[in-house]
């Protein structure tokens, strides 16, 4: 039986095309025609004061934390549950991260976890749309305002999901998206930091260009203007190659995400007597960007076991993401039992845009028989036979 690939980037002829013109262009280096034209659609399709085009989320991440003026010394709140990067983010500008552990029901930042870690050395808290659902705006919104915060969003997976009606991308001060080619929408490598402020944007567009203003623009100028260095910047940029993929991919996203959200409705439905797993839940503020489906297996599962019968198949499946505070690199001393139990149980199944019915149906199958083989009524909680 054909395999059932767990990601696949939905780029077709349409990016095909629209890099032959960047290539007929004599432009494809960074911060040129195409890197404006998306700066511009993302700060219109974001209602952002600023966007800043970027080869990927983490040096977004990154230049965010410097925008904010991050220091030496000083704590970031993180969401422990996550790819890592906001958690090296901070280690980036030598500030220490806490880790914050996040709701059982939706694996987002837990605002009450978030309240109790703040400190006299907090300065911010990283919120992430965990694998493409917002977290609690709200909550942390007041928790920040109250504390003198900043919160800075990790929309990295979240291109398209919504909370109160909002875009995910729009729900903080500062956010950060992710073109990865994992995610709902791509250029193979890519990112954006998105902002309602657009001197925070500027200083993040020098910083992601070795410290000088873009040079497409300069070779431009009437004359021989000499630009000067004023800051340490580093080469974050986005190729225009990138950034006409991207231009493509954001006007087909709601296209791709209808895709996505029919998978996940049909996956709900294939799986809702399973009760050997818990489905993703989705509350009703908010709409889910299903970068990833992750089911939650019961703790008498052997998933290990689980994932090689699917594999074996030809099914592709992965744990889901990290429990950042277990991560040998940041020496923790700190516990996340929600996120660590979440990071044990969680299995992420095939989704992506292409994900045909009848392979769910496959999966839904397989994945069903796999639990009862590998179920064990006698383990307990801890993983003990
Ligand atoms: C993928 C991901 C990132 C990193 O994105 P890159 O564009 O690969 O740097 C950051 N944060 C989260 C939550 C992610 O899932």
């Amino acid at each position: 039986m054909d395999a059932i690939s767990l990601v696949h980037a939905s780029l077709g002829e349409q990016e095909l095309a629209a890099v032959a013109d960047v290539f007929s262009s004599g432009w494809p280096a960074g911060q040129g025609p195409m890197g404006k034209a998306l700066e511009i659609e993302l700060a219109e399709r974001y209602g952002a004061g600023g966007a800043v085009a970027l080869s990927n989320c983490g040096a977004a991440l990154h230049l965010a934390l410097l925008a904010l003026g991050v220091q030496p010394g000083d704590e970031v709140i993180v969401a422990d549950y996550t790819f890592p990067a906001p958690a090296h983010a901070v280690r980036y500008v030598g500030a220490v991260p806490v880790f914050a552990d996040v709701r059982a029901d939706t694996a987002t930042i837990d605002p009450r976890a978030v309240a109790d870690l703040v400190g006299p050395q907090t300065v911010g808290v990283i919120a992430v749309d965990t694998v493409g659902l917002p977290a609690d705006y709200v909550e942390l919104k007041s928790i920040a305002d109250h504390r003198g915060l900043f919160v800075i969003e990790d929309a990295a997976c979240a291109v398209g999901a919504t909370y109160h009606g909002r875009a995910a991308g729009a729900l903080a001060p500062v956010a950060c998206l992710s073109f990865h080619g994992r995610k709902g929408a791509t250029s193979g490598e890519g990112g954006a930091l998105l902002t309602a402020d657009p001197a925070l944007a500027a200083r993040a567009r020098v910083w992601s260009s070795f410290g000088i203003e873009p040079i497409f623009d300069q070779a431009r100028a009437i004359g021989l203007p000499i630009p000067v260095f004023t800051e340490i910047g580093y080469n974050y940029k986005l190729s225009d190659i990138a950034a006409a993929i991207l231009l493509v991919q954001l006007n087909r996203i709601s296209e791709l995400l209808d895709r996505r959200r029919a998978v996940a409705a049909h996956y709900a439905e294939l799986l809702a007597d399973e009760d050997l797993l818990t489905l993703p839940h989705v509350p009703p503020d908010r709409t889910h960007a299903w970068q990833t489906y992750m089911v939650k297996l019961d703790p008498s599962v052997d998933r290990a076991g689980v994932a090689a019968d699917l594999r074996a198949q030809g099914i592709g499946c992965g744990h889901g993401t990290w429990a950042c505070h277990l991560q040998p690199v940041y020496d923790s001393k700190q516990e996340c039992p929600v996120s660590a139990d979440l990071f044990q149980r969680h299995l992420a199944i095939p989704m992506h845009a292409e994900l045909t019915a009848s392979q769910a149906e496959r999966v839904a199958e397989a994945l069903r028989t796999a639990l009862r083989v590998h179920a064990h009524p006698q383990r307990t909680r801890e993983g003990a036979v």
